[in-house]
């Protein structure tokens, strides 16, 4: 880590409480992050249409209010230990990711036709209201992800390096592609399970007020993204 980039942040990680494949609870997640030197964690779970385990026909303000649950829980003991926690979630179409920052749980109430938008118009609507996209892992290569899709401009930030994906040429990729087009970039480690942390994350040169303080510094390129060495 440079020394001028000292606050560690995750930027990707799921809770058990909402994403249907993660196995620890907000609550262990926090305190393995805090033990782990962690600034602050970004919680990104599956959204509705993600590997979310949330019924789908529940009516849409009792979803939202389960979705957000894993967030909460997660606040408020970050709240006792002193590690920032903000909220997002990992939307998926067809099986290309963005992590979804900088929007809040007024949002998702307020448009509870979000569903039905097609991916331009969920582009636009994010925006709309100062919201942050991340393409996640865009070059992973899963059997869940039929083909790799690319949006240049369209999208705020590319994650460069993403832990979870199984070969690093995928991540090399998304490096290349994120330099080519000048798009700023995050790291995170698509957190699942807490037993082998993996330790990646985005470095700040301060404490994140908040999540708009995430977002500006990613913009402005005045963040730090580690690659481990092999
Ligand atoms: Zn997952
Ligand atoms: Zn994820």
């Amino acid at each position: 880590m440079y020394s001028a980039f000292p606050y560690k942040y995750e930027t990707h990680c799921h809770t058990s409480e909402v994403s249907a494949c993660a196995s620890n609870t907000a609550e262990e997640i926090v305190k393995s992050y805090a033990k782990a030197g962690y600034s602050g964690v970004i919680i990104t779970d599956h959204f509705f249409n993600g590997n979310c385990n949330i019924d789908a026909a529940l009516p849409w303000k009792d979803k939202v209010d389960l979705f957000c649950i894993g967030y909460e829980n997660a606040k408020k003991v970050g709240d006792r230990l002193n590690i920032d926690i903000f909220f997002g979630w990992e939307y998926n179409y067809k099986g290309t990711e963005f992590l979804t920052y900088g929007l809040d749980k007024k949002f998702l109430l307020d448009n509870p036709d979000l569903l039905e938008w097609p991916l331009e118009l969920y582009f636009d609507k994010v925006h709309e209201a100062n919201g942050f996209l991340t393409h996640a892992h865009p070059f992973r290569e899963r059997s869940y992800i039929k083909k790799i899709r690319l949006f240049g401009k369209k999208i705020d930030a590319i994650e460069v390096f993403n832990s979870g994906n199984d070969k690093q040429i995928f991540n090399e990729r998304a490096l290349a592609y994120a330099q080519e087009f000048g798009l700023p970039q995050t790291a995170g480690s698509d957190t699942h399970n807490v037993e082998n942390l993996a330790g990646q994350g985005t470095y700040f040169p301060e404490r994140l007020k908040s999540i708009n303080e995430f977002i500006k510094y990613v913009k402005n390129g005045k963040s730090y993204i580690s690659i481990p060495e092999d």
